[in-house]
């Protein structure tokens, strides 16, 4: 062969595609195709991003110690477990690199977050997809598909792009069918926004035993998509595995000034939670109202089925949108062809996303 070959598996990953961001000849956009904050950042997070300019030839703390602290005081919980990533998703993908290989099994959800497959299959690993119920994670199908090759569970709870959740009694149960030495990763990305009892992000199976962790982000309710932000928290021996494997100074300097700054900035996250509290159900009601079908969400998007028919299908919601400046999400590659995933927004902006699909329903 005439040039280097990655390892077998790699050129099979179809990559990620993200959320557009714009639309061509459309000058003024709103980007609803990523579940970013209405709201976005809190000031003093941008303020601590600013301060982080002063000094930029220095390197950043490889070990994210204040910010850790400030994770651990909000959540109750030991900094010591806590574990820094490059956006939640290099978490993800060390998980996976670190605990599956070649002749291993890598389980997930039928809709669940595509990176875990493309995680698994660049470990080299096998990803088994487990059918869900009603768009919903399936604990007695996860279990069924469990065989001795299985190393590793991805669950994102709520997940994306569903929006539908386990409560904390059937993610107990899904913890207790596995074997002790599978790793359950629950990702617990948009765990702020869910406002149910019966819910929970997953701190107490953690601290339950050596197997389950769970990762959080910045890029959701905190509004720091951009600087690529994210943590888990691991029972002792997985987070000392993790410090081992992954890179010295993963997180920059202005995202762990920003990140503390953020985490710290209750009040802003209770604002955040609150608009959403407010839009998702207006927005999934108008839906109803409309005669579009939804999956009930606790996140910050909501999961539209469209009609059969040609006219009226998600491809050509899509496009109409577009032509009106509204970018939603396609999600045709999580196996919804006639779905489009839309992200809560602004107040103007959910008023123009509701217009323009009853124009496209009337
Ligand atoms: C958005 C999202 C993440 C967060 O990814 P980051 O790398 O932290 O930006 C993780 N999991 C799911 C299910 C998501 O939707």
């Amino acid at each position: 062969m005439s040039h280097p070959q990655p390892k077998p598996g790699i050129l099979g990953i179809a990559p990620y595609v993200g959320g557009k961001a714009s639309v061509p000849g459309v000058a003024h956009v709103i980007k609803l195709s990523s579940n970013e904050d209405a709201l976005g950042a809190s000031p003093r997070a941008a303020e601590a991003y600013s301060r982080a300019a002063r000094k930029l030839s220095r390197y950043p703390d490889p070990n994210c110690t204040e910010l850790r602290q400030a994770i651990g005081e909000r959540h109750g919980i030991e900094p010591e477990r806590i574990v820094c990533g490059n956006g939640s998703d290099e978490l993800l993908g060390l998980l996976c690199h670190s605990y599956a290989g070649p002749g291993d099994e890598v389980l997930y959800s039928q809709h669940g977050f595509l990176m875990y497959g493309i995680y698994a299959q660049s470990a080299g690993a096998t990803p088994v997809m487990a059918p869900e119920t009603d768009r919903h994670a399936d604990v007695d199908a996860l279990l069924a598909a469990v065989t001795p090759r299985t190393k590793v569970v991805f669950i994102a709870n709520p997940n994306n792009p569903t929006g539908t959740y386990l409560s904390s009694d059937e993610m107990g149960r899904l913890r207790r069918g596995l074997r002790q030495d599978v790793l359950l990763v629950i990702d617990a990305a948009y765990a702020e926004y869910v406002s149910r009892n019966d819910y929970s992000p997953g701190l107490e199976l953690v601290d339950d035993g050596s197997n389950t962790v769970m990762t959080r982000t910045f890029s959701k309710i905190h509004g720091l998509s951009s600087l690529r932000l994210g943590w888990c928290y691991c029972p002792p021996v997985i987070a000392d595995v993790l410090n081992r494997v992954r890179a010295p100074f993963n997180i920059n300097a202005a995202a762990q000034a920003a990140g503390k700054a953020a985490i710290e900035d209750v009040a802003f996250t209770v604002l955040s939670r609150a608009h959403n509290q407010v839009w998702l159900p207006w927005l999934s009601e108008r839906m109803v109202g409309l005669g579009l079908r939804i999956t009930p969400s606790v996140g910050n998007f909501l999961l539209v089925d469209f009609p059969e028919e040609e006219r009226r299908c998600a491809a050509a919601a899509d496009i109409f949108l577009q032509l009106r400046g509204l970018i939603c999400r396609r999600v045709e590659n999580y196996g919804l062809p006639n779905s489009l995933r839309i992200t809560i927004g602004r107040d103007d902006e959910m008023h123009a996303v509701v217009d323009a699909l009853a124009d496209f329903m009337g």
